[in-house]
Protein backbone atom coordinates (compact mmCIF):
# COMPACT_ATOMS: atom_id res chain seq x y z
CA UNK A 1 0.00 0.00 0.00
CA UNK A 2 1.21 3.08 -1.39
CA UNK A 3 0.17 6.69 0.55
CA UNK A 4 2.54 9.05 -1.66
CA UNK A 5 1.42 10.86 -4.48
CA UNK A 6 3.40 10.32 -7.69
CA UNK A 7 5.82 13.15 -8.29
CA UNK A 8 4.34 13.62 -10.98
CA UNK A 9 0.84 14.49 -9.12
CA UNK A 10 2.78 16.56 -6.31
CA UNK A 11 4.31 18.62 -9.12
CA UNK A 12 0.68 18.94 -10.68
CA UNK A 13 -0.81 20.15 -7.34
CA UNK A 14 1.68 22.62 -7.24
CA UNK A 15 0.97 24.27 -10.97
CA UNK A 16 -2.71 24.34 -10.03
CA UNK A 17 -2.24 25.33 -6.71
CA UNK A 18 -0.56 28.04 -8.26
CA UNK A 19 -3.17 28.85 -10.62
CA UNK A 20 -5.59 28.58 -8.48
CA UNK A 21 -4.35 31.43 -5.59
CA UNK A 22 -2.70 33.89 -8.56
CA UNK A 23 -5.57 33.38 -11.16
CA UNK A 24 -8.81 31.75 -9.95
CA UNK A 25 -8.82 33.58 -6.29
CA UNK A 26 -8.87 37.38 -7.88
CA UNK A 27 -11.75 36.48 -10.25
CA UNK A 28 -14.04 35.16 -8.15
CA UNK A 29 -15.76 37.98 -6.32
CA UNK A 30 -16.62 39.63 -9.65
CA UNK A 31 -17.71 36.60 -11.08
CA UNK A 32 -20.09 35.81 -8.36
CA UNK A 33 -21.37 39.73 -8.15
CA UNK A 34 -21.81 39.67 -11.51
CA UNK A 35 -22.91 36.56 -12.58
CA UNK A 36 -20.52 36.18 -15.17
CA UNK A 37 -17.41 33.48 -15.52
CA UNK A 38 -14.07 35.02 -16.07
CA UNK A 39 -13.31 33.97 -19.88
CA UNK A 40 -9.58 34.70 -18.89
CA UNK A 41 -9.32 32.51 -16.01
CA UNK A 42 -10.85 29.68 -18.36
CA UNK A 43 -8.20 30.72 -21.12
CA UNK A 44 -5.67 30.41 -18.92
CA UNK A 45 -6.51 26.57 -17.27
CA UNK A 46 -6.51 25.93 -20.52
CA UNK A 47 -2.91 27.29 -21.85
CA UNK A 48 -1.56 25.45 -19.05
CA UNK A 49 -3.33 21.59 -19.83
CA UNK A 50 -5.53 22.13 -17.31
CA UNK A 51 -8.47 21.60 -19.22
CA UNK A 52 -7.87 18.11 -20.20
CA UNK A 53 -6.07 16.70 -17.19
CA UNK A 54 -7.25 13.50 -17.23
CA UNK A 55 -7.29 12.93 -20.95
CA UNK A 56 -4.14 10.85 -22.31
CA UNK A 57 -1.38 12.86 -24.20
CA UNK A 58 -2.64 11.60 -27.48
CA UNK A 59 -5.99 13.62 -27.48
CA UNK A 60 -4.27 16.73 -25.97
CA UNK A 61 -4.49 15.97 -22.64
CA UNK A 62 -1.97 15.46 -19.61
CA UNK A 63 -2.52 12.07 -18.91
CA UNK A 64 -2.66 12.66 -15.16
CA UNK A 65 -5.89 9.84 -15.00
CA UNK A 66 -8.45 10.10 -11.93
CA UNK A 67 -6.08 10.59 -9.58
CA UNK A 68 -4.77 13.64 -11.48
CA UNK A 69 -8.17 14.90 -12.19
CA UNK A 70 -9.13 15.04 -8.71
CA UNK A 71 -6.41 16.37 -7.54
CA UNK A 72 -7.63 19.23 -9.97
CA UNK A 73 -10.93 19.41 -8.71
CA UNK A 74 -10.05 19.64 -4.98
CA UNK A 75 -7.54 22.69 -5.62
CA UNK A 76 -10.48 24.33 -7.47
CA UNK A 77 -12.61 23.60 -4.91
CA UNK A 78 -10.72 25.11 -2.36
CA UNK A 79 -10.74 28.30 -3.88
CA UNK A 80 -14.00 28.96 -5.97
CA UNK A 81 -16.88 26.20 -6.53
CA UNK A 82 -18.08 28.06 -9.60
CA UNK A 83 -14.90 27.44 -11.62
CA UNK A 84 -14.84 23.49 -10.11
CA UNK A 85 -17.99 23.06 -11.33
CA UNK A 86 -17.59 24.96 -15.06
CA UNK A 87 -14.33 22.83 -15.14
CA UNK A 88 -16.02 19.50 -14.31
CA UNK A 89 -18.97 19.62 -16.31
CA UNK A 90 -16.51 20.56 -19.41
CA UNK A 91 -13.71 18.00 -18.20
CA UNK A 92 -15.94 15.27 -15.84
CA UNK A 93 -19.18 15.09 -17.70
CA UNK A 94 -18.84 16.67 -21.18
CA UNK A 95 -15.75 15.73 -22.33
CA UNK A 96 -15.80 12.30 -20.62
CA UNK A 97 -19.12 10.83 -22.21
CA UNK A 98 -16.80 11.50 -25.61
CA UNK A 99 -13.64 9.51 -24.41
CA UNK A 100 -15.62 6.78 -23.00
CA UNK A 101 -18.16 6.53 -25.73
CA UNK A 102 -16.79 8.12 -28.89
CA UNK A 103 -15.07 5.96 -31.72
CA UNK A 104 -11.22 7.28 -32.55
CA UNK A 105 -12.35 9.34 -34.63
CA UNK A 106 -14.66 11.02 -32.60
CA UNK A 107 -12.04 10.90 -30.22
CA UNK A 108 -9.34 12.58 -31.99
CA UNK A 109 -11.80 14.96 -33.66
CA UNK A 110 -13.27 16.43 -30.83
CA UNK A 111 -11.23 16.06 -27.67
CA UNK A 112 -8.06 17.91 -28.99
CA UNK A 113 -10.09 21.28 -28.95
CA UNK A 114 -11.55 20.59 -25.57
CA UNK A 115 -8.20 19.83 -23.86
CA UNK A 116 -6.85 22.88 -24.82
CA UNK A 117 -9.67 24.85 -23.74
CA UNK A 118 -10.69 26.18 -27.53
CA UNK A 119 -13.58 24.97 -26.63
CA UNK A 120 -16.10 23.98 -23.96
CA UNK A 121 -17.95 21.02 -23.04
CA UNK A 122 -21.46 20.21 -21.58
CA UNK A 123 -23.75 17.21 -20.62
CA UNK A 124 -27.09 17.37 -21.01
CA UNK A 125 -29.21 14.83 -19.57
CA UNK A 126 -32.19 16.51 -17.30
CA UNK A 127 -35.12 17.57 -18.96
CA UNK A 128 -38.27 19.22 -17.49
CA UNK A 129 -39.88 15.59 -16.29
CA UNK A 130 -36.82 13.70 -16.48
CA UNK A 131 -34.43 14.84 -13.18
CA UNK A 132 -33.42 11.65 -10.81
CA UNK A 133 -35.67 9.79 -13.28
CA UNK A 134 -33.62 10.09 -16.04
CA UNK A 135 -34.52 7.38 -18.07
CA UNK A 136 -38.27 9.30 -18.49
CA UNK A 137 -36.14 11.82 -21.41
CA UNK A 138 -38.08 12.69 -23.93
CA UNK A 139 -35.74 14.68 -26.69
CA UNK A 140 -35.96 13.21 -29.36
CA UNK A 141 -33.51 12.12 -32.49
CA UNK A 142 -35.32 11.03 -35.43
CA UNK A 143 -32.67 9.30 -38.26
CA UNK A 144 -32.90 10.91 -41.78
CA UNK A 145 -30.43 9.25 -44.03
CA UNK A 146 -27.03 9.97 -42.45
CA UNK A 147 -28.32 12.03 -39.87
CA UNK A 148 -30.02 12.70 -37.17
CA UNK A 149 -32.28 15.30 -36.27
CA UNK A 150 -32.72 16.24 -32.65
CA UNK A 151 -36.09 18.07 -31.50
CA UNK A 152 -36.73 19.08 -28.14
CA UNK A 153 -35.19 20.75 -24.84
CA UNK A 154 -33.24 20.09 -21.93
CA UNK A 155 -32.41 22.17 -18.86
CA UNK A 156 -30.22 23.27 -15.91
CA UNK A 157 -27.24 22.31 -18.37
CA UNK A 158 -23.89 23.47 -16.78
CA UNK A 159 -22.03 25.61 -19.02
CA UNK A 160 -25.65 25.92 -21.72
CA UNK A 161 -24.44 29.40 -22.17
CA UNK A 162 -20.80 28.90 -22.99
CA UNK A 163 -20.29 25.13 -24.34
CA UNK A 164 -19.68 24.32 -28.13
CA UNK A 165 -19.83 20.91 -27.69
CA UNK A 166 -22.25 19.14 -25.95
CA UNK A 167 -22.75 15.37 -25.53
CA UNK A 168 -26.77 15.06 -25.58
CA UNK A 169 -28.42 11.87 -24.99
CA UNK A 170 -32.12 11.45 -26.75
CA UNK A 171 -34.63 8.70 -27.79
CA UNK A 172 -34.07 6.98 -30.40
CA UNK A 173 -36.86 4.52 -30.18
CA UNK A 174 -39.61 5.26 -28.02
CA UNK A 175 -40.78 1.66 -27.48
CA UNK A 176 -37.77 0.46 -26.14
CA UNK A 177 -37.51 3.32 -23.25
CA UNK A 178 -34.76 5.29 -22.67
CA UNK A 179 -32.77 2.47 -20.99
CA UNK A 180 -32.46 0.00 -25.04
CA UNK A 181 -34.21 2.84 -26.87
CA UNK A 182 -31.95 6.13 -26.17
CA UNK A 183 -28.62 7.02 -28.05
CA UNK A 184 -26.07 9.22 -26.98
CA UNK A 185 -24.49 11.92 -29.31
CA UNK A 186 -21.70 14.49 -29.97
CA UNK A 187 -23.46 17.39 -30.94
CA UNK A 188 -21.78 21.04 -32.30
CA UNK A 189 -23.81 23.77 -30.97
CA UNK A 190 -21.72 26.50 -31.88
CA UNK A 191 -19.73 27.10 -34.90
CA UNK A 192 -16.33 28.78 -35.77
CA UNK A 193 -17.85 32.70 -34.62
CA UNK A 194 -19.11 31.51 -31.96
CA UNK A 195 -22.99 31.68 -32.82
CA UNK A 196 -25.71 28.88 -31.86
CA UNK A 197 -25.75 26.46 -34.92
CA UNK A 198 -28.66 26.17 -36.84
CA UNK A 199 -32.16 25.18 -34.62
CA UNK A 200 -29.58 25.31 -31.50
CA UNK A 201 -30.85 27.78 -28.96
CA UNK A 202 -29.20 28.17 -25.23
CA UNK A 203 -32.03 28.88 -23.49
CA UNK A 204 -33.03 30.47 -20.25
CA UNK A 205 -30.52 31.42 -17.97
CA UNK A 206 -31.00 30.17 -14.28
CA UNK A 207 -30.53 32.89 -11.75
CA UNK A 208 -29.38 30.41 -8.56
CA UNK A 209 -28.67 30.31 -4.73
CA UNK A 210 -24.74 30.01 -4.98
CA UNK A 211 -22.31 29.32 -8.28
CA UNK A 212 -23.23 32.50 -9.81
CA UNK A 213 -20.09 32.16 -11.49
CA UNK A 214 -21.23 29.06 -13.40
CA UNK A 215 -23.37 29.56 -15.63
CA UNK A 216 -26.68 27.17 -16.16
CA UNK A 217 -29.39 27.18 -18.77
CA UNK A 218 -31.99 25.45 -20.39
CA UNK A 219 -31.15 24.62 -24.13
CA UNK A 220 -33.25 23.30 -27.14
CA UNK A 221 -32.41 21.69 -30.18
CA UNK A 222 -35.34 22.79 -33.10
CA UNK A 223 -34.74 20.19 -35.99
CA UNK A 224 -31.51 19.85 -35.14
CA UNK A 225 -28.97 17.91 -37.42
CA UNK A 226 -26.25 15.69 -36.45
CA UNK A 227 -23.99 13.29 -38.80
CA UNK A 228 -24.68 9.88 -37.21
CA UNK A 229 -21.33 9.37 -37.15
CA UNK A 230 -20.99 11.53 -34.18
CA UNK A 231 -23.23 8.47 -32.05
CA UNK A 232 -21.17 7.85 -28.73
CA UNK A 233 -21.19 4.54 -28.07
CA UNK A 234 -23.89 2.29 -29.79
CA UNK A 235 -27.00 3.48 -31.29
CA UNK A 236 -29.62 2.74 -28.44
CA UNK A 237 -27.18 1.96 -25.27
CA UNK A 238 -26.59 5.70 -24.80
CA UNK A 239 -28.25 5.39 -21.41
CA UNK A 240 -24.93 3.11 -20.77
CA UNK A 241 -22.32 5.66 -21.51
CA UNK A 242 -24.26 8.56 -19.67
CA UNK A 243 -24.63 6.34 -16.07
CA UNK A 244 -20.81 5.41 -16.86
CA UNK A 245 -19.89 8.79 -17.55
CA UNK A 246 -21.59 10.08 -14.43
CA UNK A 247 -20.02 7.44 -12.04
CA UNK A 248 -16.58 8.84 -12.88
CA UNK A 249 -18.02 12.42 -12.45
CA UNK A 250 -18.88 11.52 -8.90
CA UNK A 251 -15.62 10.72 -7.89
CA UNK A 252 -14.37 14.45 -9.18
CA UNK A 253 -17.29 15.80 -6.98
CA UNK A 254 -16.18 14.55 -4.19
CA UNK A 255 -12.71 15.68 -4.75
CA UNK A 256 -14.09 19.38 -4.93
CA UNK A 257 -16.10 18.82 -1.99
CA UNK A 258 -13.17 17.98 -0.21
CA UNK A 259 -11.07 21.31 -1.34
CA UNK A 260 -14.89 23.17 -0.18
CA UNK A 261 -14.38 21.41 3.26
CA UNK A 262 -10.31 22.02 3.75
CA UNK A 263 -11.20 25.94 3.11
CA UNK A 264 -13.74 26.18 5.61
CA UNK A 265 -11.75 24.10 8.06
CA UNK A 266 -8.77 26.75 7.23
CA UNK A 267 -11.07 30.15 8.16
CA UNK A 268 -11.77 28.20 11.21
CA UNK A 269 -8.42 27.82 12.52
CA UNK A 270 -7.09 31.15 11.05
CA UNK A 271 -9.99 33.19 12.53
CA UNK A 272 -10.43 31.48 16.16
CA UNK A 273 -6.98 32.10 16.64
CA UNK A 274 -7.11 36.05 15.98
CA UNK A 275 -10.47 36.66 17.16
CA UNK A 276 -10.55 37.14 21.20
CA UNK A 277 -13.56 37.60 23.04
CA UNK A 278 -14.20 37.39 27.06
CA UNK A 279 -10.47 38.65 26.94
CA UNK A 280 -9.22 35.40 24.99
CA UNK A 281 -9.04 33.68 22.04
CA UNK A 282 -11.98 31.71 20.34
CA UNK A 283 -9.58 28.95 19.66
CA UNK A 284 -9.22 28.38 23.70
CA UNK A 285 -13.26 27.25 24.10
CA UNK A 286 -13.07 23.39 24.09
CA UNK A 287 -16.61 23.70 22.26
CA UNK A 288 -14.51 24.86 19.00
CA UNK A 289 -11.40 22.77 19.78
CA UNK A 290 -13.95 19.87 19.37
CA UNK A 291 -15.98 21.63 16.38
CA UNK A 292 -12.29 21.43 14.59
CA UNK A 293 -11.39 18.34 15.78
CA UNK A 294 -14.27 16.91 14.41
CA UNK A 295 -14.47 18.53 11.05
CA UNK A 296 -10.43 17.81 10.64
CA UNK A 297 -10.82 13.50 11.22
CA UNK A 298 -14.09 14.27 8.35
CA UNK A 299 -12.29 15.47 6.13
CA UNK A 300 -9.44 12.74 6.61
CA UNK A 301 -11.47 10.39 5.98
CA UNK A 302 -13.06 11.77 2.52
CA UNK A 303 -9.70 12.54 1.34
CA UNK A 304 -8.52 8.76 2.19
CA UNK A 305 -11.90 7.77 0.03
CA UNK A 306 -11.79 10.01 -2.40
CA UNK A 307 -7.87 8.98 -3.71
CA UNK A 308 -8.60 5.41 -2.51
CA UNK A 309 -11.59 5.36 -5.20
CA UNK A 310 -10.07 7.51 -7.91
CA UNK A 311 -6.99 4.73 -7.85
CA UNK A 312 -9.90 2.30 -8.37
CA UNK A 313 -10.78 4.14 -11.37
CA UNK A 314 -7.09 4.21 -12.44
CA UNK A 315 -6.04 0.65 -12.13
CA UNK A 316 -9.67 -0.73 -14.25
CA UNK A 317 -11.31 -1.69 -10.60
CA UNK A 318 -15.02 -1.50 -9.86
CA UNK A 319 -15.76 1.53 -8.11
CA UNK A 320 -19.41 2.68 -8.27
CA UNK A 321 -20.20 1.82 -4.78
CA UNK A 322 -17.54 4.49 -3.50
CA UNK A 323 -18.04 6.96 -6.19
CA UNK A 324 -21.40 7.57 -5.04
CA UNK A 325 -20.06 7.49 -1.31
CA UNK A 326 -17.37 10.27 -2.24
CA UNK A 327 -19.89 12.15 -3.59
CA UNK A 328 -22.82 11.75 -0.59
CA UNK A 329 -20.27 12.20 2.21
CA UNK A 330 -18.40 14.94 0.53
CA UNK A 331 -21.24 16.72 0.21
CA UNK A 332 -22.57 16.23 3.26
CA UNK A 333 -19.19 17.16 4.96
CA UNK A 334 -18.53 19.79 2.95
CA UNK A 335 -22.02 21.51 3.50
CA UNK A 336 -21.50 20.66 7.34
CA UNK A 337 -18.22 22.30 7.34
CA UNK A 338 -19.03 25.65 5.88
CA UNK A 339 -22.08 26.18 8.08
CA UNK A 340 -20.04 25.51 11.08
CA UNK A 341 -17.31 28.16 9.18
CA UNK A 342 -20.14 30.78 9.05
CA UNK A 343 -21.19 30.43 12.86
CA UNK A 344 -17.59 30.71 14.05
CA UNK A 345 -17.25 33.98 12.31
CA UNK A 346 -20.11 35.50 13.61
CA UNK A 347 -21.91 38.40 11.91
CA UNK A 348 -18.10 38.26 9.39
CA UNK A 349 -19.47 34.93 8.46
CA UNK A 350 -22.52 36.55 7.37
CA UNK A 351 -20.98 39.34 5.29
CA UNK A 352 -20.97 39.23 1.83
CA UNK A 353 -17.75 40.65 2.22
CA UNK A 354 -16.22 37.42 3.81
CA UNK A 355 -15.36 34.32 1.24
CA UNK A 356 -17.49 31.85 3.58
CA UNK A 357 -20.55 33.64 2.57
CA UNK A 358 -20.14 32.83 -1.25
CA UNK A 359 -18.73 29.14 -0.23
CA UNK A 360 -21.62 28.70 2.08
CA UNK A 361 -24.18 29.20 -0.79
CA UNK A 362 -22.11 27.54 -2.92
CA UNK A 363 -22.09 24.13 -1.03
CA UNK A 364 -25.64 23.25 -1.12
CA UNK A 365 -25.81 22.15 -4.68
CA UNK A 366 -23.58 19.52 -4.75
CA UNK A 367 -26.05 17.39 -2.53
CA UNK A 368 -28.42 18.31 -5.49
CA UNK A 369 -26.35 18.02 -8.98
CA UNK A 370 -25.16 14.99 -10.36
CA UNK A 371 -28.00 12.65 -8.39
CA UNK A 372 -29.09 13.83 -5.53
CA UNK A 373 -27.92 12.17 -2.43
CA UNK A 374 -31.09 10.48 -2.14
CA UNK A 375 -30.46 8.51 -5.53
CA UNK A 376 -26.18 8.23 -4.27
CA UNK A 377 -28.09 6.29 -1.42
CA UNK A 378 -30.26 4.08 -3.31
CA UNK A 379 -27.12 3.38 -5.98
CA UNK A 380 -24.98 2.75 -2.72
CA UNK A 381 -27.42 0.19 -1.69
CA UNK A 382 -28.26 -1.39 -4.83
CA UNK A 383 -24.26 -2.61 -4.80
CA UNK A 384 -24.60 -3.58 -1.45
CA UNK A 385 -27.60 -5.92 -2.06
CA UNK A 386 -25.78 -6.98 -5.18
CA UNK A 387 -22.79 -8.19 -3.55
CA UNK A 388 -24.98 -10.48 -1.39
CA UNK A 389 -26.98 -11.70 -4.62
CA UNK A 390 -30.14 -9.73 -4.11
CA UNK A 391 -31.36 -7.49 -6.72
CA UNK A 392 -33.44 -4.73 -5.39
CA UNK A 393 -34.28 -2.84 -8.73
CA UNK A 394 -36.07 -4.57 -11.73
C1 LIG B 1 -26.68 24.24 -10.67
C2 LIG B 1 -27.14 22.99 -11.38
C3 LIG B 1 -26.36 22.48 -12.40
C4 LIG B 1 -26.79 21.33 -13.09
N1 LIG B 1 -26.03 20.88 -14.15
C5 LIG B 1 -26.51 19.86 -14.91
C6 LIG B 1 -25.83 19.46 -16.11
O1 LIG B 1 -24.76 19.99 -16.45
N2 LIG B 1 -26.39 18.49 -16.87
C7 LIG B 1 -27.56 17.89 -16.55
O2 LIG B 1 -28.01 17.02 -17.29
N3 LIG B 1 -28.23 18.22 -15.40
C8 LIG B 1 -27.74 19.20 -14.59
N4 LIG B 1 -28.41 19.58 -13.45
C9 LIG B 1 -29.64 18.90 -13.08
C10 LIG B 1 -29.47 17.99 -11.86
O3 LIG B 1 -28.67 16.89 -12.15
C11 LIG B 1 -30.89 17.61 -11.35
O4 LIG B 1 -31.42 18.79 -10.78
C12 LIG B 1 -30.87 16.50 -10.34
O5 LIG B 1 -30.54 15.27 -10.95
C13 LIG B 1 -32.21 16.34 -9.60
O6 LIG B 1 -33.28 16.39 -10.46
P1 LIG B 1 -34.53 17.35 -10.14
O7 LIG B 1 -33.99 18.70 -9.86
O8 LIG B 1 -35.50 17.22 -11.25
O9 LIG B 1 -35.16 16.81 -8.79
P2 LIG B 1 -36.27 15.64 -8.65
O10 LIG B 1 -35.83 14.42 -9.39
O11 LIG B 1 -37.61 16.20 -8.95
O12 LIG B 1 -36.17 15.31 -7.12
C14 LIG B 1 -36.74 16.15 -6.10
C15 LIG B 1 -36.46 15.52 -4.74
O13 LIG B 1 -37.07 14.21 -4.67
C16 LIG B 1 -36.08 13.25 -4.34
N5 LIG B 1 -36.36 11.98 -5.01
C17 LIG B 1 -36.60 11.76 -6.33
N6 LIG B 1 -36.81 10.47 -6.56
C18 LIG B 1 -36.69 9.82 -5.37
C19 LIG B 1 -36.78 8.45 -4.93
N7 LIG B 1 -37.04 7.46 -5.79
N8 LIG B 1 -36.59 8.18 -3.63
C20 LIG B 1 -36.32 9.15 -2.74
N9 LIG B 1 -36.22 10.47 -3.08
C21 LIG B 1 -36.39 10.79 -4.38
C22 LIG B 1 -34.77 13.84 -4.83
O14 LIG B 1 -33.66 13.26 -4.18
C23 LIG B 1 -34.95 15.31 -4.50
O15 LIG B 1 -34.67 15.53 -3.14
C24 LIG B 1 -27.99 20.70 -12.72
C25 LIG B 1 -28.77 21.22 -11.66
C26 LIG B 1 -28.35 22.35 -11.01
C27 LIG B 1 -29.22 22.92 -9.90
Amino acid sequence: MDFEFSREHQALRRLIREFAEEEVRPATRQADRSSQPSLEVLQKAGEIGLMGVPFPREYGGLGAGETGYCILMEELGRVDTSVASIIGAHIGIGAMAIYLGGSPSLREKYLPDLCSGKKIAAFALTEEQAGSDAASIKLRATKEGDSYILDGSKMWITNGPLASTMSVLAVTDPALGARGGATAFVVETRNGTGRPTEGFSPGKFEHKMGLHGSPTSAISFDNVRVPAANVLGQVGLGFVVFMQTLDIGRVSLGAATLGGAQASLQQILEWAALREQFGKPLAQAQSIQFMVADMAAEIEALRSLVYRTAWLVDNQKPFIKEAGMCKLLGSEIASRCVDRAVQVLGALGYSRDVHIERGFRDARIAEIFEGTNEIQRILIAEQLFREVGVKIRP
